[in-house]
Protein backbone atom coordinates (compact mmCIF):
# COMPACT_ATOMS: atom_id res chain seq x y z
CA UNK A 1 0.00 0.00 0.00
CA UNK A 2 1.34 3.34 -0.61
CA UNK A 3 2.21 5.53 2.11
CA UNK A 4 0.16 8.68 2.72
CA UNK A 5 2.40 10.62 3.52
CA UNK A 6 2.36 14.52 1.80
CA UNK A 7 6.13 15.68 0.93
CA UNK A 8 6.04 19.37 0.26
CA UNK A 9 10.24 19.66 -0.92
CA UNK A 10 10.13 22.70 -2.37
CA UNK A 11 9.42 26.44 -1.12
CA UNK A 12 9.45 30.24 -0.05
CA UNK A 13 9.12 32.19 2.62
CA UNK A 14 9.61 36.29 2.50
CA UNK A 15 13.52 35.08 3.42
CA UNK A 16 13.99 35.22 -0.36
CA UNK A 17 10.82 35.57 -2.61
CA UNK A 18 7.71 34.50 -1.20
CA UNK A 19 5.48 36.41 1.42
CA UNK A 20 4.92 34.51 4.09
CA UNK A 21 7.29 34.56 7.45
CA UNK A 22 8.53 31.09 7.89
CA UNK A 23 6.42 30.68 10.97
CA UNK A 24 3.71 31.33 8.76
CA UNK A 25 4.75 29.55 6.19
CA UNK A 26 4.83 26.42 8.66
CA UNK A 27 0.84 26.93 9.94
CA UNK A 28 -0.01 27.23 6.51
CA UNK A 29 1.73 23.83 5.50
CA UNK A 30 0.43 22.20 8.50
CA UNK A 31 -3.40 23.53 7.42
CA UNK A 32 -3.03 22.01 3.93
CA UNK A 33 -1.97 18.26 5.03
CA UNK A 34 2.22 18.86 4.54
CA UNK A 35 3.89 16.30 6.83
CA UNK A 36 6.97 16.84 5.40
CA UNK A 37 8.06 20.22 4.22
CA UNK A 38 11.42 21.55 3.02
CA UNK A 39 11.85 25.09 3.11
CA UNK A 40 14.11 26.43 -0.24
CA UNK A 41 14.81 29.80 -0.16
CA UNK A 42 16.48 30.96 -2.74
CA UNK A 43 20.37 31.83 -2.01
CA UNK A 44 20.01 31.60 1.73
CA UNK A 45 19.16 29.93 5.01
CA UNK A 46 18.31 32.53 7.51
CA UNK A 47 14.63 31.52 7.47
CA UNK A 48 15.10 27.71 8.56
CA UNK A 49 15.90 28.26 12.27
CA UNK A 50 12.40 30.47 12.59
CA UNK A 51 10.75 27.26 10.33
CA UNK A 52 11.79 24.61 12.71
CA UNK A 53 11.03 26.12 16.12
CA UNK A 54 7.33 26.52 14.17
CA UNK A 55 7.56 23.15 13.30
CA UNK A 56 8.37 21.64 16.70
CA UNK A 57 4.63 22.78 18.13
CA UNK A 58 3.11 20.58 15.45
CA UNK A 59 3.59 17.13 13.63
CA UNK A 60 5.09 18.42 10.90
CA UNK A 61 8.70 17.35 9.76
CA UNK A 62 11.19 20.64 8.72
CA UNK A 63 13.75 19.51 6.26
CA UNK A 64 16.35 22.32 6.15
CA UNK A 65 17.17 23.40 2.50
CA UNK A 66 18.76 26.11 0.21
CA UNK A 67 17.74 26.41 -3.63
CA UNK A 68 20.77 27.86 -5.02
CA UNK A 69 21.01 30.13 -8.27
CA UNK A 70 23.21 28.17 -10.71
CA UNK A 71 24.62 29.47 -14.22
CA UNK A 72 25.33 26.32 -16.67
CA UNK A 73 26.76 27.76 -20.09
CA UNK A 74 24.14 30.39 -20.87
CA UNK A 75 21.24 29.01 -18.59
CA UNK A 76 20.21 29.84 -15.13
CA UNK A 77 19.31 26.43 -13.34
CA UNK A 78 17.90 26.16 -9.38
CA UNK A 79 19.64 23.48 -7.74
CA UNK A 80 17.97 22.16 -4.30
CA UNK A 81 19.87 21.46 -1.41
CA UNK A 82 17.92 19.43 0.90
CA UNK A 83 18.57 18.36 4.09
CA UNK A 84 21.29 20.69 4.77
CA UNK A 85 22.95 21.56 7.90
CA UNK A 86 22.40 25.24 7.29
CA UNK A 87 25.85 26.52 9.73
CA UNK A 88 28.21 24.41 7.69
CA UNK A 89 30.60 27.59 6.50
CA UNK A 90 31.48 26.85 2.79
CA UNK A 91 27.77 26.62 2.02
CA UNK A 92 27.24 29.60 4.00
CA UNK A 93 30.49 31.82 1.83
CA UNK A 94 29.31 30.60 -1.15
CA UNK A 95 25.18 31.70 -0.48
CA UNK A 96 26.70 35.15 0.95
CA UNK A 97 28.32 35.68 -1.98
CA UNK A 98 25.67 34.81 -3.89
CA UNK A 99 23.40 37.49 -2.33
CA UNK A 100 26.52 39.94 -2.76
CA UNK A 101 26.58 39.44 -6.39
CA UNK A 102 22.39 39.61 -6.20
CA UNK A 103 22.78 43.41 -4.80
CA UNK A 104 24.54 45.05 -7.67
CA UNK A 105 22.50 43.35 -9.86
CA UNK A 106 19.41 44.87 -8.22
CA UNK A 107 21.26 47.79 -8.98
CA UNK A 108 21.82 46.72 -13.20
CA UNK A 109 18.26 45.80 -13.22
CA UNK A 110 16.75 49.55 -11.66
CA UNK A 111 18.69 51.60 -14.05
CA UNK A 112 18.36 49.55 -17.05
CA UNK A 113 14.43 50.06 -16.24
CA UNK A 114 15.39 53.94 -15.11
CA UNK A 115 17.01 53.76 -19.12
CA UNK A 116 13.43 52.69 -20.28
CA UNK A 117 11.60 55.19 -18.47
CA UNK A 118 10.93 53.60 -15.20
CA UNK A 119 12.31 55.54 -11.81
CA UNK A 120 12.41 54.25 -8.31
CA UNK A 121 12.54 50.29 -9.23
CA UNK A 122 15.24 50.17 -6.77
CA UNK A 123 13.14 51.49 -3.46
CA UNK A 124 10.27 50.29 -5.16
CA UNK A 125 11.27 46.78 -4.92
CA UNK A 126 13.21 46.51 -1.93
CA UNK A 127 9.75 47.78 0.01
CA UNK A 128 8.61 43.99 -0.84
CA UNK A 129 11.90 42.29 0.25
CA UNK A 130 13.10 41.62 3.70
CA UNK A 131 16.37 42.67 2.66
CA UNK A 132 18.28 39.05 3.19
CA UNK A 133 17.41 38.78 -0.84
CA UNK A 134 16.76 41.20 -3.55
CA UNK A 135 15.28 39.50 -7.05
CA UNK A 136 12.81 40.00 -9.68
CA UNK A 137 10.11 38.69 -8.23
CA UNK A 138 10.17 41.56 -5.86
CA UNK A 139 10.97 43.87 -8.92
CA UNK A 140 8.18 42.41 -10.79
CA UNK A 141 5.64 43.75 -7.75
CA UNK A 142 6.58 47.07 -7.93
CA UNK A 143 6.20 46.99 -12.00
CA UNK A 144 2.57 45.83 -11.63
CA UNK A 145 1.76 48.14 -8.50
CA UNK A 146 2.87 50.80 -10.41
CA UNK A 147 0.75 50.08 -13.38
CA UNK A 148 3.41 48.70 -15.81
CA UNK A 149 2.33 45.30 -16.80
CA UNK A 150 -1.32 43.62 -15.44
CA UNK A 151 0.33 41.14 -13.25
CA UNK A 152 3.31 38.71 -12.42
CA UNK A 153 3.19 37.07 -15.12
CA UNK A 154 2.87 39.59 -17.40
CA UNK A 155 5.80 41.33 -15.99
CA UNK A 156 7.83 37.93 -16.68
CA UNK A 157 7.01 38.64 -20.18
CA UNK A 158 8.08 41.99 -20.88
CA UNK A 159 10.26 43.09 -18.51
CA UNK A 160 13.73 41.83 -17.10
CA UNK A 161 13.75 39.09 -19.63
CA UNK A 162 16.22 38.27 -22.77
CA UNK A 163 15.77 41.34 -24.84
CA UNK A 164 13.47 43.01 -22.51
CA UNK A 165 13.86 45.99 -20.84
CA UNK A 166 15.60 45.55 -17.31
CA UNK A 167 17.16 42.41 -18.17
CA UNK A 168 20.30 41.62 -16.80
CA UNK A 169 22.48 38.31 -17.76
CA UNK A 170 23.11 35.92 -14.13
CA UNK A 171 26.54 35.57 -13.30
CA UNK A 172 25.60 32.66 -10.37
CA UNK A 173 27.39 29.77 -9.04
CA UNK A 174 28.95 27.07 -10.75
CA UNK A 175 27.32 23.74 -11.06
CA UNK A 176 30.25 22.56 -9.82
CA UNK A 177 30.11 24.43 -6.39
CA UNK A 178 26.54 24.66 -5.38
CA UNK A 179 26.83 20.84 -5.56
CA UNK A 180 30.15 21.08 -3.85
CA UNK A 181 28.59 22.72 -1.07
CA UNK A 182 25.44 21.07 -0.71
CA UNK A 183 27.43 17.69 0.07
CA UNK A 184 29.74 19.50 2.33
CA UNK A 185 26.75 20.45 4.03
CA UNK A 186 26.06 16.47 4.31
CA UNK A 187 22.81 17.41 2.03
CA UNK A 188 21.21 15.88 -1.05
CA UNK A 189 21.63 18.20 -4.38
CA UNK A 190 18.28 18.53 -6.67
CA UNK A 191 17.82 20.06 -9.75
CA UNK A 192 15.09 21.69 -9.37
CA UNK A 193 11.73 22.06 -12.07
CA UNK A 194 13.82 20.78 -14.70
CA UNK A 195 10.94 21.38 -17.11
CA UNK A 196 10.82 25.19 -16.59
CA UNK A 197 14.49 25.45 -18.00
CA UNK A 198 12.72 24.84 -22.14
CA UNK A 199 16.18 22.77 -22.91
CA UNK A 200 16.25 20.49 -25.85
CA UNK A 201 15.93 16.95 -24.68
CA UNK A 202 19.63 16.72 -25.37
CA UNK A 203 20.93 19.36 -23.57
CA UNK A 204 19.15 18.45 -20.77
CA UNK A 205 20.50 15.38 -20.61
CA UNK A 206 23.87 16.65 -21.36
CA UNK A 207 22.73 18.56 -17.36
CA UNK A 208 22.14 15.58 -16.07
CA UNK A 209 25.27 13.48 -17.13
CA UNK A 210 27.60 16.50 -15.51
CA UNK A 211 25.25 16.94 -12.39
CA UNK A 212 25.43 13.50 -11.77
CA UNK A 213 29.02 13.21 -12.10
CA UNK A 214 29.28 16.05 -9.71
CA UNK A 215 27.71 14.29 -7.08
CA UNK A 216 23.90 15.33 -7.91
CA UNK A 217 21.38 12.59 -6.64
CA UNK A 218 17.71 14.00 -7.32
CA UNK A 219 15.54 15.38 -10.03
CA UNK A 220 12.22 17.33 -8.87
CA UNK A 221 9.73 15.01 -11.05
CA UNK A 222 6.41 16.21 -9.89
CA UNK A 223 6.27 20.42 -9.23
CA UNK A 224 3.32 22.09 -8.69
CA UNK A 225 0.85 22.92 -11.79
CA UNK A 226 2.57 20.77 -14.15
CA UNK A 227 1.38 18.84 -16.72
CA UNK A 228 0.76 14.84 -16.17
CA UNK A 229 2.93 13.84 -19.23
CA UNK A 230 5.24 15.82 -18.23
CA UNK A 231 5.83 14.00 -15.16
CA UNK A 232 5.74 10.95 -17.10
CA UNK A 233 8.99 12.34 -18.79
CA UNK A 234 10.49 13.64 -15.90
CA UNK A 235 10.26 10.22 -14.43
CA UNK A 236 12.18 8.30 -16.87
CA UNK A 237 14.78 10.73 -17.08
CA UNK A 238 14.98 10.12 -13.15
CA UNK A 239 15.09 6.47 -13.98
CA UNK A 240 17.51 6.60 -16.52
CA UNK A 241 19.86 8.46 -15.03
CA UNK A 242 18.89 6.49 -11.69
CA UNK A 243 18.46 9.85 -10.12
CA UNK A 244 15.80 9.96 -6.95
CA UNK A 245 12.86 11.65 -7.62
CA UNK A 246 11.29 15.09 -5.67
CA UNK A 247 8.32 16.90 -5.53
CA UNK A 248 7.61 20.34 -4.50
CA UNK A 249 5.26 22.69 -4.75
CA UNK A 250 7.45 25.97 -5.41
CA UNK A 251 4.97 27.84 -3.49
CA UNK A 252 6.00 31.91 -2.89
CA UNK A 253 2.32 33.23 -1.88
CA UNK A 254 -1.25 32.51 -1.24
CA UNK A 255 -1.88 35.31 -3.79
CA UNK A 256 -0.94 32.54 -6.29
CA UNK A 257 -4.06 31.07 -6.24
CA UNK A 258 -2.62 28.31 -8.96
CA UNK A 259 0.02 26.60 -6.51
CA UNK A 260 -0.73 25.95 -2.87
CA UNK A 261 1.87 24.04 -0.55
CA UNK A 262 0.88 20.28 -0.60
CA UNK A 263 -1.15 20.53 -3.88
CA UNK A 264 0.71 17.77 -5.55
CA UNK A 265 0.56 14.89 -8.16
CA UNK A 266 1.51 11.67 -6.98
CA UNK A 267 5.45 10.44 -7.23
CA UNK A 268 5.18 7.87 -10.07
CA UNK A 269 5.00 4.36 -8.87
CA UNK A 270 8.57 3.55 -10.64
CA UNK A 271 10.63 6.14 -9.29
CA UNK A 272 12.56 5.75 -6.09
CA UNK A 273 11.62 9.04 -4.01
CA UNK A 274 14.28 11.22 -2.50
CA UNK A 275 12.76 10.16 0.89
CA UNK A 276 13.26 6.76 0.80
CA UNK A 277 16.59 6.62 2.63
CA UNK A 278 15.29 9.12 5.13
P1 LIG B 1 15.81 35.83 -9.69
O1 LIG B 1 16.40 34.66 -8.97
O2 LIG B 1 16.00 37.12 -8.96
O3 LIG B 1 16.22 35.90 -11.13
O4 LIG B 1 14.25 35.62 -9.68
C1 LIG B 1 13.69 34.39 -10.07
C2 LIG B 1 12.30 34.28 -9.44
O5 LIG B 1 11.38 35.06 -10.17
C3 LIG B 1 11.75 32.87 -9.45
O6 LIG B 1 12.19 32.14 -8.34
C4 LIG B 1 10.28 33.12 -9.37
O7 LIG B 1 9.91 33.37 -8.03
C5 LIG B 1 10.12 34.41 -10.13
N1 LIG B 1 9.69 34.18 -11.53
C6 LIG B 1 10.46 33.99 -12.60
N2 LIG B 1 9.71 33.83 -13.71
C7 LIG B 1 8.43 33.91 -13.31
C8 LIG B 1 7.16 33.83 -13.95
N3 LIG B 1 7.03 33.66 -15.28
N4 LIG B 1 6.06 33.96 -13.20
C9 LIG B 1 6.14 34.17 -11.88
N5 LIG B 1 7.30 34.25 -11.21
C10 LIG B 1 8.42 34.12 -11.91
MN1 LIG C 1 11.29 32.63 -6.44
MN1 LIG D 1 13.40 27.93 -8.97
MN1 LIG E 1 11.72 27.82 -5.96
Amino acid sequence: MQSMTCYDLHSHSNVSDGTLSPTDLVKRAVGQGVDVLALTDHDGTEGIALAITAAKETSLELVAGVEISVSWGSNTIHILGLNIDPQEPELQLGLQAIRDYRVGRAEEIASRLHKAGISGALEGASAYSSKVMLGRLHFAKFLVTEGHAKDINDVFKRFMVRNKPGYVPGQWASLEDAVNWIIQAGGQAVVAHPARYKMTATKLRRLLTEFKELGGVGIEVVSGRQHPEEIKRLASLANGFELLGSCGSDFHSPDNTWVELGRLNNMPNDVTPIWSSW
